[in-house]
């Protein structure tokens, strides 16, 4: 699904979050907002979601107005940095969470459920935890479980905050190497939020830079490293690498 955001704004109290944000991502594309912690980026991630509302400005997902939708009716999966798992619950009961809350006249048979949750931990290749609880796994291993629950409903839209961000250097590596596997194997439009650079370079078709609820630049790894637009993403750049 193609994404079109044009002049989003919103304001917390004296606060502008978004100063007019544009952005287009195409179907399947995999994009990071990047920036400094207070940059909007969450917020962005949110209003796209339905869990915040701009205060003006459009969003369209294949040119369908996401503005007038409910958050339920927008099929997103979303991947907190904190795993947001259900502690009571199995791993494969947690991944059929999403299928089994879906409106009744959406709702899949749960054998359908139990045959799409399956699939999804073999694909994920988690099969070897599906009867074990959140609290008895490791931080990778529940953001893999976490990730598979939001594959499952197969989101128009994938959202991940700061996903990996729990966790120490060397998993994270892993992690990102496979979710890249994911995401090109099921091509989902995705964006993910970081003030990583590393890992935004690393795993993005392309690098959406924010800084106090701007855009600074969008483009590819190479071309903002060489070629910062803007003071602030020199200054950003350099602060961080
Ligand atoms: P980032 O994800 O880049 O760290 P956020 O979108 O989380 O940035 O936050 C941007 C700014 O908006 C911050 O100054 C933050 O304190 C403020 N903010 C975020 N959510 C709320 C809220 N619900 N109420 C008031 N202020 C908020």
């Amino acid at each position: 699904m193609s994404i079109a955001i044009s002049g989003l704004t919103k304001r917390f109290g004296q606060t502008d979050v978004l100063c007019g944000v544009d952005l287009e991502v195409s179907k399947g594309e995999l994009v990071a907002l990047l920036g400094p912690s207070g940059s909007g980026k969450t917020t962005l991630l949110k209003i796209i979601a339905g869990l915040e509302w701009p205060d003006a400005g459009r969003l369209a997902v294949n040119d369908q107005n996401w503005l007038q939708l409910a958050a339920q009716d927008r099929r997103i999966g979303f991947v907190f940095q904190h795993y947001a798992l259900f502690p009571h619950m199995r791993v494969r009961d947690n991944i059929a969470f999403g299928l089994s809350v879906r409106p009744r006249s959406e709702r899949p048979g749960k054998a359908v459920i139990a045959a799409k949750v399956d699939e999804m931990l073999h694909f994920l290749q988690i099969t070897h935890l599906a009867d074990r609880f959140p609290g008895q796994l490791s931080g990778g291993q529940r953001q893999r479980v976490a990730l598979g629950r939001a594959l499952a409903i197969e989101p128009a839209v994938l959202l991940l905050d700061e996903p990996f961000g729990a966790l120490d250097a060397a998993i994270r590596r892993d992690l990102r190497r496979w979710l890249r596997g994911v995401h090109d194997a099921t091509g989902s439009t995705t964006i993910f939020v970081t003030h990583d650079q590393e890992e935004a370079f690393e795993l993005a078709d392309r690098v959406v830079v924010m800084g106090e609820g701007r855009i600074e630049q969008i483009g590819h790894a190479d071309a903002i490293h060489d070629h910062p637009a803007t003071p602030f993403v020199a200054r950003f750049m350099g602060a961080t690498v």
